[in-house]
């Protein structure tokens, strides 16, 4: 069945015309001056309340509507902090495109397909998406399909509004409306972008969240010989302009609530917001149909401090010159999966190269190599598939988990008793991308 999927999701991609291939963006960034308000803003704010959270700190620092990371950068890219796989080929997007509409297709093609993604950044993968989209305009028939964009920053909202709908966008401020911004597509696909999850409407979605869930606040936790405890952010009392951690003397509601019973590390870090935002697409997907994808760095539940800053492809200390550097942990899918509830049915983590790979990036490489004769194109072309499917790049590091709505992977029933008409309910189409069917 696995086999006669890849054959399916080959066949797709190679239906795929041959497009220029984007590898490196080189849009000029922003200016990361570091805004040393952002360490004022922390400082006043520990002195009056006392020692901070890890998540409110990691809050602060990349969404704080006026100074947060991403509300004020533009860090994506060769120039920037760093660079994701959707910025390094457009052959990602592409397969990601073919996975969506495979699951349409595997809903039972409903007429209505909203495209939802969490987190944008420049919406190269969008972008890409929906080139699949139009060239595969046959298989998708008269489908209606519409893009919604979850971007908390100003400043990428513009540049997706950008990359996306050229200047076929307005700002939308009307007091009640959820929505943010407006436009169009090329082909005149409508495009909306919201704050919140919460915002974008019901119906039949495809949610799609790449490094997304990475930089989602986390909360840490350090085993003690008095229980759990949680590690806070602190102002170093000899060093006034600096920033410590330290260990609450006292549980807290989270060094309480967020640590398992039987957890047996002896530091665990959990994002609370990643598992509510898991539980909206869990409901979500059991209601109105769909699926989401999440991909990540991550891990099953087993790692301990990976909470880390990048700056300028650096690695970089977590606690200094906050607002100037991206902060990102590795997501726990163990702790997604087990938020997501029994409700849904979840895919994976897979790999990213075994995703790939099922997905036909190898066939969608031949194709792109072949109409390809400027030796330098070709260069980058079979370094980007490098970057991406090596195991000891991008390969194995990063994670592939899927949320489908449970009748996709539904067993065919057994027809009951002695029936003169024996109708065996057929099986679902298998999930593309994954090779190994699990139930949550
Ligand atoms: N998916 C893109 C960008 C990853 S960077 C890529 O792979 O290239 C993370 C993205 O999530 C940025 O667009 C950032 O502005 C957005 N983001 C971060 N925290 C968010 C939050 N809490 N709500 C909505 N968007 C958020």
């Amino acid at each position: 069945i696995i086999n006669g999927l890849v054959v399916e999701a080959n066949r797709l991609a190679a239906v795929l015309s041959e497009t220029p291939s984007k590898l490196f963006c080189s849009s000029p960034p922003d200016g990361n001056n570091t805004p040393p308000s952002m360490l004022r803003h922390l400082t006043s704010k520990i002195k009056a309340t006392g020692p901070i959270p890890v998540a409110e700190y990691m809050r602060e620092v990349l969404t704080n509507p006026v100074k947060g990371y991403y509300v004020r950068n533009n860090m994506l890219g060769p120039e920037g902090d760093f660079i994701t796989s959707p910025e390094i080929s457009q052959i990602f997007g592409e397969l990601i495109g073919v996975w969506i509409i495979s699951e349409w297709m595997g809903a039972g093609q409903p007429k209505q397909l909203q495209l939802v993604e969490l987190g944008p950044g420049k919406g190269s993968l969008a972008s890409d998406v929906l080139r699949v989209f139009s060239q595969l305009q046959s298989v998708l028939g008269g489908a209606s399909v519409s893009l919604h964009l979850v971007e908390v920053s100003p400043a990428l909202s513009l540049l997706q509004a950008q990359n996306l709908t050229g200047n076929r966008s307005q700002e939308a401020d009307a007091e009640d409306d959820p929505v943010y911004r407006r436009g169009e597509t090329d082909a005149g696909l409508p495009v909306s972008w919201y704050h919140r999850l919460d915002d974008v409407p019901a119906g039949f979605s495809v949610f799609v969240a790449h490094e997304f869930f990475d930089a989602l606040p986390i909360h840490k936790f350090q085993r003690t010989e008095k229980g759990w405890r949680e590690v806070l952010v602190d102002i170093d009392p000899e060093k006034p302009d600096t920033l410590r951690f330290v260990v609450a003397p006292a549980p807290t509601l989270a060094s309480t609530s967020l640590v398992q019973a039987d957890e047996t590390r002896d530091h665990v870090e959990v994002s609370a917001e990643g598992g509510v935002l898991v539980q909206q697409l869990a409901r979500r997907i059991i209601e109105d149909g769909g699926a989401a994808l999440i991909i990540d760095y991550g891990h099953n539940g087993t790692k301990t401090d990976t909470f880390r800053g990048f700056k300028g492809h650096q690695l970089h200390d977590v606690l200094a010159s906050p607002g100037s550097a991206d902060l990102t942990a590795d997501v726990d899918f163990n702790y997604l999966r087990r938020m997501a509830g029994g409700g849904v049915a979840c895919l994976g983590p897979v790999t990213q190269r075994t995703f790939l790979k099922n997905m036909g990036i190898d066939t969608r490489m031949q194709v792109l190599l072949r109409n390809c004769s400027d030796p330098s194109t070709r260069k980058q072309l079979i370094s980007s598939y490098n970057m991406l499917t090596n195991p000891a790049k991008m390969g194995e590091r990063f994670h592939f988990f899927s949320l489908l709505h449970p009748s996709r992977l539904a067993k065919p029933q057994k027809p009951e008793g002695l029936k003169l008409e024996k109708k065996k309910s057929p099986a679902p189409l298998p999930v593309a991308g994954f090779t190994e069917l699990k139930f949550a």
